[in-house]
C-alpha cells in the first residue's frame, strides 16, 4: 500500500474545466487570423487603426514619467480619474456624483460588467439575466462565470421594408415589450441594456427607455447599462437610462476610455452607480483583478482634462459622422443594403442578395461555426475586407435571425475605408435577385 504522497504511476493528468479547455477560438481571434492570412482591410474587430490624438499619448507617457504612478492604485481607482468621472457623469446625470461612494474604475468595461455580474448574482441558484440579442459576445460567459443563467430576447426588426433589398433604420430594430415582459421570471435579477447597441447601431429613445425601465422596476431588476458608446451619435440624441425618473436607483452604468479615447488597449473603463451598487461591485472587483492599472488611469485622467481645450470629443463625433457616411456610401454604390446606425461604429450590411460562386471551398473550422462564418470568410478570401459574423451575438435557437448579415467596423482610417472601397467593388458582379 503507497501512501497519498507517493507519485501516481497512472498516465492521467489535470484535466481543465470542460467549459475552458474547448479550443474554439472567440471570433475576435479567428477572424483577425483570417484577415491576416490574406492581408485583407481589416473592418472585424472594434479596434482603431488610427493612432490616438497625441495630448491622449502624452498624457500616457508623462504619468509613466511619475514614478508613483507605477505602483498599485486603490481598488476603486486613482482620485484624479475618480474625480474626472464624477464631474463627467455629474454634468451627463444632472445629479451630484459621489466620486468616492458612486463610481469604481475597472479593467475595461468587460471587467467593469464581470464585477457588476459577480456583485448581484449568487451559484447555485440559478437567477436570471436578460440579453437583447444581438448580444455583445461577452455577456453570455461573464453571466456564467458569475453563476447566473443568460435568458435572450432578440430585437425584432419591424420595418416593412425587405431588409434583403432595402437600407432600414437601427431604430427599426425595437425590444418587443411583451416578449421582454413574458421572458421576465421569479428568478430574473438583471437586464442588460446596451445603448448605442454593438452591433446595430441603435440608440433607445426615451420613449423605448421609459417602457423598458417601467417592466424593470415592474419586476425589480436591476439594470445594467452597457453605455460604452455614448459619446458616439449621428443626429439623435443618447439618454442614458439612469437619468430617467426612479432609475438611478436600479442602474448601474458602465464605460470605457477604451471608446472615449480610442485607446482600446488602455482597459481603463468605469462604473456608476448608487453606492450601495457599487460597493458590492468594487468588493467582486477588488477580488479579480484587486485594481487597474496605474499609469494608464492617470493617463485617462489626465486626457479628460486636456479633452475640452482640444474640442476633442465634439472634433471625435464628427470624424466618426464621416467615415459612418462614407461606408454607407461604399455599399449604396455596391447595391447591397444596411442598417444605418444612429450611434457606436458598426455596420450592418445584408449580404443575402451575394451569391457564393459553388466551387468556394471553406475550411472545416469555419463550416462548423455555421452559414453566417462563411458568409464573412468569403468576403475576406474574395473581396480582401474582413468583417464580422454576427451569428456570433446570438444563442443557438436565434443565430438564423443574423444569418445575412457582415458587421463591418468603421473605426478605421481613411486610406483603409478607400482600400476597402476597391474591394468591395468585386462585389457587384455577384449580386442576384433575393425572390424567396
Ligand atoms: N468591442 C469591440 C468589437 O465589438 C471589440 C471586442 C473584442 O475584441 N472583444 O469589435
Amino acid at each position: 500500500m503507497t501512501t497519498s504522497a507517493a507519485p501516481s504511476t497512472s498516465k492521467a493528468t489535470p484535466k481543465p474545466s470542460p467549459v475552458y479547455a474547448k479550443t474554439e477560438l472567440d471570433v475576435w481571434t479567428l477572424m483577425n487570423q483570417v484577415a491576416a492570412s490574406v492581408g485583407a482591410v481589416n473592418l472585424g474587430q472594434g479596434y482603431m487603426s488610427f493612432p490616438p490624438k497625441e495630448f491622449i499619448k502624452h498624457a500616457a507617457q508623462e504619468a509613466l514619467n511619475e514614478n508613483t504612478h507605477n505602483q498599485y492604485a486603490p481598488p476603486r481607482g486613482r482620485p484624479g480619474l475618480l474625480g474626472q468621472l464624477a464631474t463627467r457623469f455629474t454634468g451627463r446625470f444632472g445629479r451630484p456624483i459621489d466620486a468616492n461612494k458612486e463610481v469604481s474604475v475597472h479593467a475595461g468595461a468587460n471587467e467593469a460588467l464581470l464585477s457588476v455580474f459577480t456583485a448581484f448574482l449568487e451559484h447555485g441558484k440559478d437567477q436570471e439575466v436578460i440579453l437583447m440579442e444581438p448580444a455583445f459576445d461577452q455577456y453570455t460567459p461573464n453571466v456564467i462565470m458569475a453563476g447566473g443563467k443568460p435568458v435572450y430576447v432578440p430585437l425584432r426588426v419591424t420595418s416593412d421594408k425587405d431588409p434583403r433589398e432595402n437600407v432600414i433604420s437601427s431604430d427599426d430594430w425595437k425590444l418587443d415589450l411583451a416578449e421582454f415582459e413574458a421572458a421576465i421570471t421569479e428568478k430574473t435579477r438583471i437586464v442588460v441594456l446596451n445603448t448605442p447597441h454593438n452591433p446595430v447601431g441603435k440608440v433607445f429613445s426615451r420613449e423605448e427607455l421609459t417602457q423598458i425601465g417601467a417592466i424593470a422596476e415592474k419586476h425589480n431588476l436591476l439594470i445594467v447599462a452597457d453605455e460604452v458608446y455614448e459619446h458616439l451619435t449621428y443626429g439623435v440624441e443618447h439618454v442614458s437610462i439612469a437619468t430617467l425618473p426612479g432609475m438611478w436607483e436600479r442602474t448601474v452604468t458602465v464605460g470605457s476610455a477604451g471608446k472615449l479615447f480610442g485607446v482600446t488597449g488602455w482597459r481603463v473603463g468605469w462604473a456608476v452607480g448608487p453606492e450601495k451598487f457599487i460597493s458590492a461591485t468594487l468588493s467582486a472587483h477588488t477580488r479579480i483583478v484587486f485594481t487597474s492599472n496605474t499609469p494608464l488611469q492617470e493617463g485617462v485622467a489626465s486626457a479628460f482634462r486636456q479633452a475640452p481645450e482640444h474640442d476633442f470629443f465634439e472634433v471625435q463625433r464628427s470624424e466618426y459622422e464621416t467615415r459612418r457616411n462614407r461606408l454607407m456610401q461604399v455599399f449604396d454604390d455596391i447595391g447591397l443594403p444596411y442598417v444605418v446606425p444612429n450611434g457606436a461604429y458598426y455596420l450592418l450590411v445584408n449580404a443575402a442578395k451575394l451569391k457564393i460562386p459553388r466551387d468556394f471551398e471553406f475550411p472545416d473550422f469555419i463550416v462548423e461555426r455555421g452559414e453566417n462564418f462563411k458568409l464573412v470568410y468569403f468576403f475576406i478570401k474574395y473581396f480582401g475586407v474582413s468583417g464580422i459574423p454576427p451569428t456570433e451575438f446570438y444563442s443557438e435557437p436565434h443565430k438564423e435571425l443574423a444569418n445575412d448579415y457582415v458587421r463591418f467596423a468603421f473605426c478605421k482610417t481613411d486610406e483603409g475605408l478607400e482600400e476597402a472601397a476597391v474591394c468591395l467593388q468585386k462585389i457587384k458582379k455577384y449580386l442576384k435577385e433575393t425572390s424567396d
